[in-house]
């Protein structure tokens, strides 16, 4: 019988989803819910896990799963996409669906926002119409409260005939009890929707012929009423009835007036209405804070400004707050390097020994933790606060209609925001969107914005030639604003590209996607800052530092292998350098961006290297110090501008390469995510370049 699932391991049968049980008598549950109801926040807290959470529909794009134990008894939970229905009407729903009908699940938890609760229980009366022994969660109720909203859960409980448990899962209340409920899951009899007379007439003579086919059988007669075309033949074979197919061509006959799938729809929003209002008291409106909000940030005049506004803000806490500790680490690390170097001398190590490894991989290191972390460190987190705040969306309200005038899909925006944090992680969050043309779209332009990788440089070179080094606040404001204008440069290139692409490559009109607005939440400060601190920030680090480490190596090594009295490095930089004349750079700092392709952070240290006649990594804790070398070296403003730009758009670093062939499963499409960025970013410092010695500015 094809329906039911694998019980012990291996992939659920036809749900696509692979099931890692780690003991066989693990009870397998699934967390359903409409997005944003804080699933993966109940997941997390109950497994330890980190899934990503943050106030916007659509963020679960994979299944995770990982286990818990509860009084002795092993759970293996998967946090399933979040979706309205299970009418199999997207990919989200027909995963969630099958995975809760053929996963082979022991029960499920269908997790709702107390705030909203009538819209969640059109789901949550459709999960109980499958049969499988559930317990509702009613979550945020922290938030509801705040709202002046109550909801009466052992009433809620009556009126759905299964357990409920209240809980607010940010603060991580009513966990346990929900597990408790889960624990006692069994055979109940939940709450069924009546559908119109006609439908449950038909419906009651399916039921009887559907009794062996391993589903519920009220469920699956209603599938088949609905004559939904991805159940259709695998019901009808698994029930092995040759009357089966007979009854239903009658029951269809005598339905031909009706619109099965609009009647089950509106029967279940009535009924879901109904059973809010017994159970749902509301003082005041709830809504009236969020509205204005929304007046102010995405409305007419203000949405832009406001968006602006708030990339400032955070770019110019992130200079502010980066410069002290920056400071200090890199007086830790840098005077760290002596006492290493003390060692070597007293355990005798050879002098090219202690080159390689501590003038260049220990310091190529130092360099990238003490210049990464704490920009990292303090944008990752106000990132995630605006992201939990539920004004990512906004954004991509606000940039809908320059998206659609692109062709392109407004989700881009959220993708694109991401990409401000990693690009590889940008990619990922492509899954989003539904159009496959639009999606493409959103990966080959990810990286026209920023990443983490390249902040740090983007700002040391504003600091150093645009701004000046004694700091102050008006220096560090007019440092934001180029920075932000920077940012406005390329997400404004991504427009262009986006428009380019969708009149060749990607020919198609725009798609219409719904965007809901999460409302607005109070971010939780404390969960935010470590978990993007721990998550984000040292994730990103940890891959920069496995980069940086054996770069440091090869970078010593070519500085300090000289044929005929001529380093390796300043060969290759004297190959590249008249090219790299032609686009306002110079070969060093061309080479320094092909070394620097497995990461981004690496390519300052590299460009500083290869300046140093010593072929080590000074202390350059100090900007002007840095400052004084590039200029040494023949940087002027244009150097600084076309380094700048080309930092912005040049190829993505090697693992977002790797995520884009990943993603589009095709290596023309990830040469084609390498080739625009660079295209784009050989034209500008090219034209820049060649206007600027044309008027004679430099
Ligand atoms: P999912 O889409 O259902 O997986 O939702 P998430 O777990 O990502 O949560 C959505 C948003 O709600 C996030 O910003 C969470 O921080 C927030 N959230 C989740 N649970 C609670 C809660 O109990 N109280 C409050 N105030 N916020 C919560």
């Amino acid at each position: 019988m094809g329906l039911t699932a694998a019980s012990t391991g291996g992939r659920a049968a036809d749900t696509g989803l692979e099931i890692r049980r780690r003991w066989p008598d693990d009870r397998l549950i699934a967390l359903a819910g409409n997005p944003n109801v804080g699933k993966s926040t109940v997941f997390n807290a109950l497994t330890g896990l980190h899934q990503h959470t943050g106030n916007w529909p659509g963020k679960t794009v994979t299944n995770a799963q990982g286990g818990c134990v509860h009084h002795g008894q092993s759970y293996l939970l998967v946090d399933l996409p979040g979706t309205y229905s299970l009418l199999s009407r997207s990919e989200e729903e027909r995963t969630a669906r099958d995975f809760l009908c053929f996963g082979g699940v022991d029960g499920a938890v269908a997790v709702c926002d107390a705030t909203c609760l009538e819209r969640n229980l059109n789901l949550v009366l459709q999960v109980l119409e499958t049969g499988v022994p559930t317990v509702v969660c009613v979550n945020l109720l922290d938030e509801a409260e705040r709202k002046g909203i109550q909801v009466d859960l052992p009433a809620l409980s009556r009126a759905l005939g299964v357990p409920v448990v209240g809980c607010s899962a940010g603060r991580r209340q009513g966990l346990t009890e929900l597990m408790d409920a889960v624990s006692e899951l069994g055979p109940a009899l939940p709450r069924q929707v009546r559908y119109p007379a006609p439908v449950e007439y038909c419906a009651s003579r399916l039921v009887h012929l559907l009794e062996d086919c391993g589903l519920n059988p009220r469920w699956a007669a209603l599938r088949l009423l609905e004559g939904d075309e991805t159940l259709m033949a695998e019901i009808l074979s698994a029930a092995d009835c040759p009357e089966l197919s007979e009854e239903l061509d009658r029951c269809r006959e005598e339905l031909a007036g009706v619109d099965v799938t609009a009647a089950l729809a509106e029967a279940l929003v009535r009924d879901g209405a109904r059973v809010a209002a017994a159970v749902v008291r509301q003082s005041g409106d709830p809504d009236r804070r969020d509205r204005r909000l929304d007046r102010l940030l995405i409305r007419g005049w203000t949405g832009i400004p406001a968006m602006l506004f708030l990339l400032m803000a955070v770019f110019w806490l992130t200079i502010v707050g980066a410069n002290y500790p920056s400071q200090w680490l890199s007086e830790l690390l840098f005077g760290f390097q002596d006492v290493l170097t003390g060692w070597c001398g007293a355990l005798g190590v050879p002098d090219w020994l202690h080159g390689a490894l501590v003038l260049g991989v220990y310091r190529v290191l130092a360099w990238v933790v003490s210049v990464m972390l704490p920009p990292m460190a303090i944008f990752f987190p106000l990132f995630t606060l605006l992201e939990d705040f539920g004004y990512l969306p906004r954004v991509a309200f606000v940039l809908d209609h320059a998206f659609q005038k692109a062709h392109a899909c407004g989700k881009q925006a959220l993708t694109m925001c991401m990409g401000f944090g990693c690009n590889a992680a940008g990619v990922v969050g492509c899954r989003i969107i539904d159009s496959p043309r639009e999606r493409l779209i959103a990966m080959l332009t990810n990286s026209f914005v920023p990443c983490n990788g390249r902040f740090p440089t983007l700002i040391a070179i504003l600091t150093m030639f645009f701004v000046g080094t004694s700091g102050g606040p008006g220096r560090t404001l007019a440092c934001t604003v180029l920075l932000v204008a920077l940012v406005v440069l390329g997400i404004g290139m991504t427009f262009l590209t986006s428009r380019l692409l969708s009149a060749t490559l990607l020919k198609g009109e725009p798609s219409s996607f719904a965007l809901e607005l999460p409302p607005y939440r109070r971010p939780q400060f404390g969960r935010v800052l470590v978990r993007s601190i721990l998550d984000r920030t040292l994730f990103v680090l940890g891959r920069a530092a496995a980069v940086a480490a054996p770069a440091g190596l090869l970078i010593w090594v070519m500085a300090n292998v000289t044929v005929d009295g001529v380093s390796v490095l300043s060969l290759c930089a004297g190959f590249l350098d008249p090219f790299a004349q032609l686009l306002g750079l110079d070969g060093v700092i061309l080479l320094a961006f092909v070394l620097g392709f497995p990461a981004n952070e690496i390519v300052m240290p590299i460009v500083i290297m290869a300046y140093l006649s010593t072929g080590t990594l000074t202390e350059l804790n100090d900007l002007s110090a840095l400052h004084t070398l590039l200029v040494d070296h023949g940087w002027t403003w244009l150097t600084a501008v076309c380094t700048m730009l080309f930092s912005l758009f040049h190829w993505p670093c090697s693992t977002t390469c790797l995520t884009i062939r990943k993603e589009s499963g095709s290596w023309k499409w990830t040469a084609a995510g390498l080739l625009l960025p660079t295209g784009a970013g050989l034209l500008a410092c090219f034209l820049t370049a060649a206007l600027a010695r044309a008027f004679g500015l430099a």
